[in-house]
Parts: structure tokens; sequence; C-alpha cells
């Protein structure tokens, strides 16, 4: 196989890449070790798309501002839930309050928007905010996304778009030539590509190790949480962000696109890779910790907890080209990935014309996914009368979600093949219940699909969820 530019990664930085050259006329292949894509930090992030992560000037910076107004519009396009519901930062001390004008004029200095509240005016903004605080920093450009639908639809367009979305294959080694690379061997076989984009997260430095590139290290920092219910999120209206370096060690209380809410994240480095178990302790900090900011959070609404890795290096956020390979790009970034995926994607596609990629748009491309009215998005579920049945046959009555969308989910280019999968892509099982009522109807509706029975399908790569002894769906 040969393509113009070879992806190391199917997460956000991966999938955005992806989704950005495919509206040209390179060929391009994205190469993904795991079943599916958004499989590493982009399944486990809180989905806030930040307006101001960095310091005004830096690259970080820049590359937030250039995707947070285009939020929206994309997001509109890809049928990605999103909502600009703003954030507040309360100061609970003094040193907190005597940070903020500071954080608020770098946050317009990075061009967005950003306001010092009175004690009175952050509490009738957000009236679950801790009555005890002393003022707020207001950032309206802040919002919320879907990060695994978002990381899916991005793939989905670019395989739409032709690009090769390979799943299940690990690139395992490299071939050079010179100071270049020629091709990424994987399992299934050589890929010969002009260049390579290293987007493998927390297995970045490790890819570049096998290239003969660079030498930086990655280790896995533990971000975990707890998720409350709609119950409780129908009463929050913004995210709730502890001042930086605080006693509240960055823990923030983060409503969802599914109207549930996040507790956390704690940040906790380790050596395992894999190591994804959640430690009660830590929970019952994070807890105490998001307590302060909004005293109602209760553990009442808990529906579960679980924790994610964040790929965390010695430069947390870095895209350039190798040092020593002179066809190589890195993309790494720890903690805003998901923030400013749009821009690192416009930003690495720069740097590969600069190197000599000729990149011409393709305009029989297409920008948009089709439409797929969802019910828990639909603001007058009535509009969904008119729409053939199985739009209002609701398989998954804590999300609720229809045949319809199911059904899509396993019909797409970039399908699901398990019922994780049908997760990313639907929310189906991540509900109250956690798919206590509504995995029969998903196992079945795979099944049909796929033509295989029940017992053989798989909740992800691994382990059946009927009784089989496993085997990959
Ligand atoms: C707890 C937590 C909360 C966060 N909250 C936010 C937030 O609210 N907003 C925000 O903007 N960001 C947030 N982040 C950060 C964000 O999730 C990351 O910056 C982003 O997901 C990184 O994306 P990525 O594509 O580089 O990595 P990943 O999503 O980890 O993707 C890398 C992919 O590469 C694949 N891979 C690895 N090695 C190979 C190989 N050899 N061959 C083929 N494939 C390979 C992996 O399987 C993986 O799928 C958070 C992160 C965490 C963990």
């Amino acid at each position: 196989m040969h393509c113009d530019v070879l992806i190391v990664g199917g997460g956000v930085l991966g999938t955005s890449l992806a989704a950005r050259l495919s509206r040209t006329r390179l060929k391009v292949c994205l190469a993904e070790r795991a079943a599916d894509v958004a499989d590493g930090a982009s399944k486990g992030n809180a989905g806030i798309t930040s307006s101001y992560y960095a310091a005004p000037g830096t690259l970080a910076a820049r590359l937030t501002t250039a995707s947070v107004f285009r939020w929206d519009e994309v997001c509109r396009r890809l049928n990605v839930p999103f909502r600009r519901i703003g954030a507040v930062m309360p100061a609970m001390t003094e040193p907190e309050a005597a940070a903020l004008p500071e954080l608020c004029r770098d946050a317009i200095a990075c061009g967005v928007r950003a306001a010092l509240l009175t004690r009175d005016q952050a509490l009738e903004l957000e009236p679950l905010l801790s009555p005890g605080c002393l003022g707020a920093l207001h950032l309206p450009d802040e919002g919320i996304i879907d990060p695994v639908r978002l990381t899916w639809a991005l793939a989905e367009l670019a395989a739409r778009n032709g690009v090769r979305i390979m799943l299940g294959t690990p690139v395992v080694g490299f071939r050079r030539s010179g100071d270049r690379i020629a091709a990424a061997t994987t399992p299934e076989g050589e890929i010969e590509a002009r260049f390579v984009v290293n987007a493998a997260g927390l297995q970045a430095d490790r890819v570049s190790q096998l290239a003969g590139g660079e030498s930086f290290r990655m280790w896995p920092r533990k971000g975990q949480y707890w998720i409350l219910d709609r119950a409780f999120g129908a009463r929050l209206r913004h995210i709730v962000f502890a001042a930086p370096a605080t006693e509240t060690k960055g823990i923030h209380v983060v409503p969802t696109t599914r109207g549930s809410v996040l507790l956390g994240p704690t940040a906790d480095d380790g050596e395992d890779r894999d190591d994804k178990a959640t430690v009660s302790e830590r929970l019952q900090d994070a807890f105490e910790h998001a307590r302060r900011l909004v005293p109602s959070v209760s553990l009442d609404h808990a529906i579960r907890t679980y924790a994610a890795l964040r790929p965390a290096c010695d430069e947390p956020f870095f895209i350039r080209r190798d040092a020593r390979v002179a066809n190589l790009i890195h993309t790494v970034n720890r903690s805003f990935g998901v923030s400013a995926s749009l821009g690192s994607a416009d930003y690495v596609a720069e740097l590969l014309q600069r190197d000599g990629l000729e990149i011409e748009p393709d305009p029989q491309s297409a920008d948009e996914l089709p439409f797929l009215p969802m019910l828990r998005h639909t603001p007058d579920p009535a509009a969904l009368s008119g729409l053939p049945e199985n739009y209002s046959q609701i398989i998954c009555v804590c999300e609720q979600v229809g045949a319809a969308e199911i059904e899509a989910a396993l019909r797409a280019r970039v399908p699901a093949r398990s019922v994780e999968g049908i997760w990313k892509r639907t929310g189906a099982t991540g509900g109250r219940c956690q798919g206590a009522l509504c995995m029969a109807g998903v196992l079945f509706l795979c099944s049909v699909h796929g033509d295989v029975p029940p017992d053989a399908l798989c909740q992800r790569e691994h382990g059946t969820v009927g009784i089989g002894d496993g085997g990959s769906a």
C-alpha cells in the first residue's frame, strides 16, 4: 500500500487531521491499533472545548483560539452534540481572588470573552455555586462537546472522503531510507508513505523510537471522575472550574452534552500505561473538592466512576517535525487535545506543506455527514413523528436512543462492532441503568445487523457480553 500521509493513531488528533486532509487530493491512511477509533484519552476526557487554556502568544493558545469559534458550525455539519454553556471559576480564598484579574486579562488577550464577577453576580449566573465564593471569572465562550462522537464523526467524514481507516492495525516498526521513513510495518503488511504523522497519544514516544526519531519520555497521568445523573445535571447551568493551583487541585464540575455531570479529574502520575483502575480515596478527594465549589453535589446522584489516562510528556504539548527523521511529524497533547484539535489539524497540514507536500483542495469532497435526528438532542421531539418508525422505537430509555441511531452506527463507514462501539456513537448503555434495561435491545440489533448470535458479540475489543468464550466481534 502507498499513501501520501500515514497517520498513526485514531484519537481526536489523528481523526481531525484525517478529516482535514480528506478534503484535499492527497491519499491518506490512518492506522489505529485498537478495534475502534477513540480508544485512548479521546474516550475518557471531560469534553470541554476550552476558550482559554494557555498564555497569550503561545502556539497552544493560538491553536485553541483557532478552534473555539468553529465548534458550532463543525458540530452542526457532523451531527455532534455541542453546547456553548460558558464557564465560571469561583474564587474561594483571597489568593484565588487575587489571581483572577490576570487570568481575565490573559483570556481577553487570547481573543475570547472574559469578565470578572462580584460574588452576587456569580451566584445569580450560577445559583449552585458555593455562597462562600468571593467573586468569579466568567468565560462565556467555553463549551461542552461529546468528545467520543466527535472523534468518530471526524473519522467517518474522512472515510467517506476516501481516507483508509485501518482499525486493529498497530504500527510495529518502520523501514527507513536515509533520513526518511520509507514505510511503516503493520501485521497486515507495509504501508509506504511520503509523510508520517505520529498521533499515537500515550504511545507517541514508542512510535518515535520505532522510527529512529527523537527520544522523549511519556507516562500516564490518571484522571478519575464521578458521573452524576441528569437529575442533578438539569440544575447546573455552567462548567464550574477550580481556580488554578489552589486547594481544589484542578477538580471541576462539568455538565456533559448527555445531561449528566462529571466531578473530577484527579491527576496522578503512574507508569503502567494500561492501568485504568479507579481508587476510592482519590475519588473521595475529588468529591470533597467538587463540593467546595458546588455544595449541593451529592453521591446520591452517582451513576458510576471511571479513569482515563492523559498522555503526559516532559513537554505537555508539541507539534513539530522530528529532529532526526525528515518526514515524521509529532502531535502530542496532554490536556487540551479536544479543544485544540481543529487548529492542530490545520497546523500539521501547514507543516506538511512547508515540507514540500502539495495540498490541493478537492472540491468533490464532502464537508458534512448525513443529518440524523437524535431524540435526545431534538428540541421539538414532535418533529420526529413523520420519520420512519425506527426513530421512535426507543432502545436505550436512559439516554433516549432510538433504533434508527443504533442502526446508523452499525451501518457507518467506520461502523460500531461492539457494545462499546454503539455507546461511542450513540450513548446507548451509558445512562443511569448502565445497560441493564437496554442491553438486550442493543444486542438484538447488533446481532441482526451482523448476522451473529448475541452471545458472540463483544463488550469492546475483548470479552463477550453473552455466554460465549471471547473472540472478536
Ligand atoms: C481525564 C482527562 C480529561 C480531559 N479533559 C479534556 C477536556 O475537557 N478538554 C480537552 O480539550 N482535552 C481534555 N483532555 C485531553 C485530551 O483527552 C487529549 O489531549 C486528547 O484526547 C489527545 O488525543 P490524541 O489523539 O493525541 O490521543 P489518544 O486519544 O490517546 O489517541 C491515540 C491513539 O493512538 C493509538 N495508538 C497508539 N500506538 C499506536 C500504534 N503503534 N499504532 C497505531 N495506533 C496506535 C491508540 O490506540 C489511541 O487510540 C483530557 C484528558 C483526560 C485523560
